[in-house]
C-alpha cells in the first residue's frame, strides 16, 4: 500500500479544511480503500462565530460526496459540544439525529452530515479518517477474523464488534475507545466494516491509515492469500448479443420496467463464475454493510429466470413488508448474476447504477477469494444485512428518488454521433435518462460525452465487420438496444446528374442507403426484444419531398432511405417495433457549413448570412438541437401510436407543404 502524499500537492491547500480536502482526495483516488461514496474523513476546527464566541466545529463528509472529488461545500460543519452530548444519549432514532445533525450545523445550505458523524466527534483527534478497506474487511470476513485483527494490530488499534452503522454504533465506540485506547493507539477497527485511523494532522491521519491497511495487505500477502490467479481466458468465438439482451428482457418482464444490465466477461468474473466452490463461497453476505443496499445480498448463480422471480418476489415482499410508502419495482430487483458463460452480469436503473454494482461486486470477488485462500469467507448472518436495507435511512434515501428521466433504463444507438445532429441527439437522449451508445467514422465521437451512460465507438458503418462488433460492445456495455437513431449520412457537393459519375453515385448511396439497410438487419433481433418495443428514427431531409438540382444522388439516397423505412415500419409493426422519419432543412450549425460556405452560399442568392439561414416561411432558424429533440420525441410515449410517419423540421416549405 503505497503513500499519495505529496508536499508540493498538500502546499496547495492551505488550512485545515484545505489539508482535509487534499488527503480526503488521495484516500478516494484508491479504490481498494474505499468505492464510490464509501468511507468519510473530518476535521475539527476552532472558529469565531457572528457573536464573538469560540466554538468547536466538525468538518465531516456530507452524504452523498465521494471523497475522490470532495471540496470545500462537501463537508458539513456541525456544533462539536451538541455532537458530544448527543453521543451520551442512551438512545436516538436515526431519523432524530439526521434531524440533530442538520439543526446544528453553522452554515444552512451544507449537505447532510454523514450519519458516523458523531462517532468522528468522540474521537480525541483533529483529524478522523475512515474507509472500507479490501484487506482489512477480508480479514474480518474470516471465521477467526478478531482474533487475526487483534493479533495483527495488538495495541495500535481498539477493535469494535460490528453492530449496524448509525447512532448506536456511536455510542458503543463512546463506550469502548475510552476506555480501551492507550499511547500507541493509532486506529480503530469496526469489525466486519472498516477502520479509522487518525492524527493531529492530514498527513499523519492519513499516513497511519496507508499503514494499517498496509499491514493487513502484508499479512494477506505473506499467508499467500493476497494475489489471486486466474485463468487466462479464451476469447469467446460466437456472439453473445441476441442471448445478453434475451436475458435483459426476461429481467426487465420480471420486474415490470426496463433496465440497464453490465456484463464483464474477463478473467476475474469468468474464472470467479467457473469455480467449482462458487456455490459455496458465493453465497454469503457483502464484505461491508456499505455494499448491500447496491448488491443485495447474495448473486444469482446462473441465467434461470425462475430463481431470479423468486428472488425478486422475495425481496419485493420484504420491502411491502417493511416499508411505509409503496417502492418502485426495482428496488427490489436482484443486482448481480454470476454465469459460466456470461461471467458477471449487474442490474441498474442507470448505467451510473450499474457500473457502481460492478465495481462494488469486483472487488467482493477479490475478497471473497482472498478470505478463502486465508480461511474460509464468512460474512454476518443475514439478519444483520437485512437489518441494513431496511434502515430507515436507507429507504428515506430511495424515496427521495422520484420520479426517473423518460428513458430510464433504455438503450439508443446513434450514428454519425461526433457532429451536428447526430452529436445533437446524444445530448436529447442523455438528457431523458438513456444509455447512448454513439458510432462515428471521426475519433471525436469518444469525446462527446463524459456522462458514464455514454459509449462513443469509432465505426466505419459501410463496414459490416466494425457494425457488428459495435453492436457486440453496446450489447455488452447496456445490455441491449432500444432504440436506433439512423442520421450518419454524406452530403456531397453539388453535381448535375449529366456530370455525375458511377464512383460518386454508388459512393453516396452505400453510406446514405447501404449502410442504413445493414444496420437496420443488425438492429432487428436486438430491437424485437426492447422491453417497451424498438423504436427507430430516421433522419431524413426535405430533399425527400423536394428536391434540388445538382443534388441527383444526396436526394435518391435519402429517398430510398424513406421508402426503406415505411417498409420496415409495414414489416416489424409485429414484432413491435415503430419507425418514424424527421425531415430537416437548412441546418447550419453542422460540420459541413463553415462560415465561409455560409457566406459564399447567401451571397448566391443576393441574401445576407441571417437572411439565408432563415429562408422559410416563419424565417424560423433550424439548429441540429431542434432536428434531435424533434427524433427523441419520435421515440417517445407521444409516438407511441405512430409508425411509418414522416414530419418535416423546416420552418415550412411551400413546396413539401
Ligand atoms: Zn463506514
Amino acid at each position: 500500500m503505497q503513500s499519495l502524499w505529496n508536499d508540493d500537492e498538500a502546499s496547495q491547500y492551505p488550512g485545515d479544511l484545505g489539508q482535509r480536502i487534499y488527503s480526503s482526495r488521495l484516500l478516494g483516488r484508491d479504490k481498494s480503500l474505499v468505492l464510490h461514496g464509501g468511507g468519510n474523513t473530518s476535521v475539527k476546527i476552532r472558529e469565531t462565530n457572528l457573536l464573538g464566541d469560540e466554538e468547536d466545529i466538525l468538518y465531516v463528509k456530507g452524504s452523498g460526496w465521494d471523497l475522490e472529488f470532495i471540496e470545500a461545500g462537501g463537508f458539513a460543519p456541525v456544533r462539536m459540544a451538541h455532537l458530544q452530548r448527543l453521543a451520551q444519549l442512551l438512545a436516538l432514532s436515526d431519523p432524530q439525529m439526521v434531524n440533530e445533525l442538520r439543526t446544528h450545523m453553522t452554515y444552512a445550505n451544507a449537505p447532510t452530515p454523514s450519519v458516523e458523524a458523531i462517532l468522528h466527534a468522540i474521537l480525541p483527534y483533529t483529524y478522523v479518517d475512515h474507509t472500507h478497506a479490501d484487506a482489512v474487511v477480508t480479514l474480518c470476513n474470516t471465521p477467526s477474523g478478531e482474533q487475526r485483527i487483534r493479533d495483527l494490530y495488538g495495541k495500535h488499534v481498539v477493535v469494535i464488534p460490528y453492530i449496524m452503522p448509525g447512532f448506536d454504533l456511536a455510542r458503543l465506540c463512546a463506550e469502548i475507545f475510552p476506555r480501551e485506547c492507550g499511547e500507541a493507539t493509532r486506529g480503530m477497527v469496526l469489525m466486519n466494516h472498516g477502520i479509522f485511523s487518525f492524527g493531529a494532522t492530514a498527513r499523519e491521519s492519513y499516513e497511519r491509515m496507508i499503514e494499517l491497511v498496509g499491514m493487513a495487505e502484508e499479512e494477506l500477502t505473506a499467508s499467500k492469500a493476497w494475489f489471486v490467479n486466474w485463468p487466462a481466458v479464451v476469447p469467446d468465438a460466437r456472439p453473445r448479443c441476441t442471448e445478453l439482451a434475451g436475458l435483459r428482457r426476461e429481467i426487465a418482464q420480471c420486474i415490470g420496467a426496463p433496465i440497464i444490465l453490465h456484463n464483464v466477461r474477463d478473467a476475474q468474473t469468468l474464472g470467479y463464475a467457473r469455480r467449482a466452490d462458487v456455490e459455496l463461497i458465493s453465497q454469503q453476505g457483502p464484505a461491508t454493510p456499505d455494499h448491500v443496499i447496491r448488491t443485495k445480498r447474495v448473486p444469482l448463480l446462473g441465467r434461470d429466470m425462475a430463481a431470479y422471480a423468486a428472488a425478486y418476489q422475495c425481496y419485493f415482499s420484504e420491502h411491502a413488508a417493511q416499508s411505509r410508502e409503496p417502492k418502485t419495482m426495482l428496488d427490489a430487483a436482484p443486482r448481480v448474476i454470476l454465469d459460466p458463460e456470461f461471467g458477471l452480469c449487474t442490474v441498474g436503473r442507470s448505467a451510473q447504477d450499474a457500473f457502481i454494482v460492478r465495481d462494488i461486486y469486483q472487488h467482493t470477488i477479490d475478497t471473497v477469494v482472498r478470505a478463502t485462500q486465508l480461511e474460509r469467507y464468512q460474512a454476518l448472518p443475514a439478519r444483520d444485512y437485512f437489518d441494513v436495507e431496511y434502515w430507515d435511512l436507507e429507504q428515506a434515501k430511495l424515496r427521495k428518488a422520484g420520479t426517473p428521466p423518460l428513458f430510464t433504463g433504455e438503450v439508443v444507438l446513434i450514428t454519425g454521433a461526433a457532429s451536428g445532429i447526430g452529436r445533437a441527439c446524444v445530448e436529447s437522449f442523455l438528457a431523458r435518462g438513456a444509455a447512448v451508445v454513439g458510432l462515428d467514422i471521426g475519433a471525436a465521437v469518444i469525446e462527446v460525452s463524459s456522462k458514464p451512460a455514454y459509449l462513443g465507438l469509432v465505426c466505419d458503418v459501410t463496414d459490416a465487420g466494425a457494425l457488428e462488433q459495435a453492436c457486440e460492445q453496446t450489447v455488452q456495455q447496456f445490455g441491449g438496444l432500444d432504440m436506433l437513431v439512423l442520421n450518419a449520412g454524406v452530403f456531397p457537393g453539388g453535381c448535375n446528374i449529366a456530370e455525375l459519375t458511377d464512383a460518386e453515385w454508388t459512393r453516396v448511396l452505400r453510406v446514405n442507403l447501404d449502410a442504413n439497410l445493414a444496420v437496420l438487419r443488425l438492429a432487428h433481433p436486438l430491437l424485437k426484444l426492447a422491453p417497451r418495443g424498438g423504436r427507430v428514427a430516421v433522419i431524413g431531409s426535405k430533399n425527400v419531398a423536394a428536391p434540388g438540382p445538382g443534388a441527383a444522388a444526396y436526394s435518391a439516397s435519402k429517398a430510398a432511405l424513406t421508402q426503406l423505412m415505411r417498409v420496415a415500419a409495414l414489416e416489424w409493426a409485429s414484432d413491435g417495433i415503430r419507425l418514424n422519419e424527421v425531415h430537416p432543412d437548412a441546418v447550419f450549425d453542422t460540420g459541413i457549413w463553415t462560415d465561409d460556405v455560409l457566406t459564399a452560399r447567401a451571397a448566391h442568392y443576393g441574401m445576407t448570412v441571417e437572411q439565408y439561414k432563415r429562408r422559410n416561411l416563419l424565417k424560423a432558424e433550424i439548429v441540429s438541437h431542434d432536428v434531435a429533440e424533434l427524433a427523441t420525441e419520435l421515440c417517445g410515449p407521444l409516438f407511441a401510436k405512430t409508425t411509418g410517419a414522416q414530419i418535416p423540421v423546416d420552418g415550412g416549405d411551400a413546396r413539401v407543404i
